[in-house]
């Protein structure tokens, strides 16, 4: 028997993928720069990050792996939600759940829970949700959906009975007022019955290079993100949010606030 899902411990699972490079294209992707840097036999380097490549043979979870997320260097599109449910069927069938994280779209989350809705038990659903400004969204995540379009897939998956948590992961504000109302937002949402989790941005510069933005404008926006984000401001923003019951954090900045390396 499967065990319940555990999403304290969503953090520290690895995370598992069918195929490398995401239309999202997401100016600060690290699996983009990881790829790059760590190219192998069966991925070309010069392959554009938005014209993915299937992984030939895939795998199911490791023993005793009790949850994955999936995935993890891509998203779930149009193209490839076939696969991507069949791979999850897969790791269902050997009693892994999953929990889905992804930038969603409407069309794809409702084929998503139409084809698992069997197993709701064992898939949970997370949406990355960095802003509610489409106008932050297109900057950071240009092939991503509006920020209307992944409400609305949260809607979906809740009125299809599935556990929903959703990720500020990261957020991408600049401005703390405008993360404390989104994650405000979210914690209200009634169709969020888990967690609303919070991550910074790690070090964007190498991920950014990586995608050929160097420009002036982007690299001080980074900046001045990067600025918002520090010790200072993550304590500030913990203040105006630990009452909110939902609020949780990953790693980079519970070990900020807690000063150890959990995920509270
Ligand atoms: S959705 Fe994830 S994998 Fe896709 S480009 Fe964005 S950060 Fe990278």
């Amino acid at each position: 028997m499967p065990v319940a899902i555990d999403e304290a411990q969503e953090n520290i699972t690895k995370g598992m993928s069918i195929q490398r490079g995401c239309e999202n294209d997401c100016i600060y992707c690290f699996a983009r720069h990881a790829t790059t840097r760590f190219a192998s036999s069966f991925i070309n380097k010069e392959q554009p990050w938005t014209e993915p490549v299937k992984i030939e043979s895939l795998k199911k979870a490791r023993a005793g792996q009790t949850t994955i997320l999936f995935p993890f260097t891509h998203d779930i599109t149009e193209i490839n939600v076939n696969d991507c449910i069949d791979f999850v069927k897969m790791q269902i069938a050997s009693e892994t759940n999953v929990i889905i994280v992804t930038k969603a779209r409407r069309s794809v989350t409702t084929k998503m829970c139409e084809a698992l809705k069997e197993h709701r038990d064992q898939v949970m659903f997370r949406f990355t949700i960095g802003s509610m400004s489409n106008d932050t969204l297109i900057f950071w995540e240009p092939g991503a959906p509006s920020f209307e379009e992944r409400i609305e897939s949260i809607e979906i998956a809740s009125e299809m009975g599935f556990d929903v948590s959703a990720g500020l992961t990261p957020y991408l504000d600049i401005n703390e007022d405008d993360t404390v109302r989104l994650i405000e937002y979210l914690n209200g949402m009634d169709e969020i019955n888990r967690h609303v989790w919070i991550s910074k941005m790690n070090n964007p510069m190498p991920a950014l290079s990586c995608a050929g933005r160097i420009d002036e404008t982007t690299m001080s926006t980074a900046r001045e993100l990067a600025a918002s984000q520090t010790r200072e401001h993550i304590l500030s923003l913990h203040d105006r949010v630990k009452h909110l019951p939902k609020v949780r954090y990953i790693s980079n900045v519970s070990s900020i606030i807690f000063g150890d390396s959990s995920s509270c």
